[in-house]
């Protein structure tokens, strides 16, 4: 993309959402006949046809394995890998890349942590705190922590939108062993102030673990301004392929814990008698690594530096704003989560009447309009809201204002469908 386009939108804050598509090759394909409108990137983004490009030359060109092989194409491929995890570090602002460890998604990020660190450092009758927006990969692990270590597991209320209770999490966090919390809900959308909620826990001494799978796609995230001690997201939901994950880690705490998963390229030396680790990030990379996608999510990560994070954000803000406004309109149309847009990442969930999710979502199907239908991972929200499942469309760069009338015109369209 070229900066004068990239100022051009930064002054209009539009995006030319029409030329984005064109790098999207999934985009020149009809389903049903109709255009694509993806309305889905929370569950998987899209990619552009760099990534793939990237993808097709690390395999008909240098495809090897990394961190062993002294021949060239060996020697591009490792040097390939380790760009990516520094372009990685700059882009949530890392002291060093050293703290940047791949994994194979956000979950197994956040898995990482409650087993390494968790397990090592929890004991009986510690405080495990989360919050009731997180998405199942960040409770289940905890669950199984605390059922392991008999330590308790605290769950942090919602006000009626959706926010967090933040007298609540006040109150929770005294004498909490360790806090985890989503940067941004993938149901609602919620945008927690995760600075001021890192601050809080710190000063009680907690371990801080944020799951930004729904945030770094799509804004600006600095983990050395937010001050915690890990940061989980996935490659998948930002332009890059399926398979790879980050958790970013305080040195010091990735040096106190053990590694994860144990075997090759994780050890320094090993002996009858015994193994060493090897240095920090590859005591946590056991194997061999997802080499091709990590590559790959290198040119996920330029593609979106070239259009800029808060670009991105200030495109999402406008077209959530349009869907709460559009939506809110039609009858029968229930909306969840925080009434500003400024308040929450691109993600609208909504109910129709007595209307089943997936009875909206085939009706949209028909349309050409993919979105999400059911408890989207996150059960105890969905309890919490009374409601066993909700419809879900979330939105990034490809998409634009019109797909927005098109998802309002198919909810129409199922509510007189199913007698509203
Ligand atoms: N956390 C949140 C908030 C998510 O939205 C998701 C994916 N839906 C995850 C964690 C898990 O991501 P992955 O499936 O890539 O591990």
């Amino acid at each position: 993309m070229s900066s004068n386009r990239m100022e051009n939108e930064m002054e209009t804050q539009f995006l030319d959402v029409d030329r984005i598509k064109a790098d999207f090759p999934i985009f020149s394909r009809a389903t049903k006949g109709k255009p694509l409108i993806y309305l889905d990137t929370a569950a998987t983004s899209q990619k552009p046809l760099v990534v793939l490009k990237s993808l097709e030359e690390f395999y008909s060109s240098y495809n090897s394995n990394i961190h062993r092989g002294v021949y060239q194409i060996a020697e591009k491929a490792t040097a390939e890998f380790e760009a990516v995890r520094e372009k990685v570090r700059g882009f949530i602002s890392a002291p060093s890349s050293e703290e940047v460890v791949f994994t194979k998604n956000a979950t197994e990020a956040l898995n990482l942590v409650a087993q390494s660190w968790g397990r090592s450092f929890v004991a009986k009758e510690d405080k495990i705190v989360i919050t009731l927006l997180e998405h199942h990969s960040n409770i289940v692990p905890w669950q199984q922590l605390a059922e392991e270590k008999q330590a308790r597991l605290e769950f942090v209320a919602l006000d009626a939108e959706g926010n967090l209770d933040m007298e609540d999490y006040r109150e929770k966090v005294v004498g909490a062993k360790v806090v985890s919390f989503t940067h941004v809900s993938n149901v609602l959308g919620t945008l927690n102030p995760v600075k001021e909620m890192t601050k809080m826990a710190k000063k009680e001494g907690a371990l801080v673990v944020i799951d930004g799978a729904q945030a770094v796609p799509h804004m600006p995230v600095d983990v050395s301004d937010i001050g915690c001690d890990f940061y989980a997201f996935s490659a998948h939901k930002m332009l890059g392929p399926t398979g790879v994950g980050v958790l970013y880690g305080r040195h010091k705490r990735l040096e106190e814990m053990p590694p994860f998963l144990t075997g090759g390229d994780m050890i320094s030396e090993v002996h009858i008698s015994g193994a060493k680790w090897n240095e920090l990030p590859w005591k946590f990379e056991a194997g061999t690594s997802n080499i091709a996608d990590v590559i790959a999510f290198g040119a996920a990560i330029d593609y979106l530096s070239s259009i800029g994070m808060s670009a991105v954000r200030r495109h999402e803000i406008r077209l959530t704003a349009l869907a709460l406004d559009v939506l809110g309109r039609e009858e029968g149309v229930t909306l969840y989560g925080p009434k500003s847009p400024e308040r929450r990442g691109g993600v609208v969930p909504f109910n129709l009447k007595d209307v089943h999710p997936h009875d909206v979502a085939a009706v949209l199907d028909g349309m050409g309009i993919a979105v999400r239908s059911g408890y989207h991972c996150a059960q105890p929200l969905h309890d919490w809201f009374g409601i066993p499942s909700s419809v879900r469309a979330s939105f990034y760069i490809y998409n634009k204002e019109s797909e927005i009338y098109a998802l309002a015109e198919g909810v129409r369209k199922a509510g007189k469908a199913f007698g509203n």
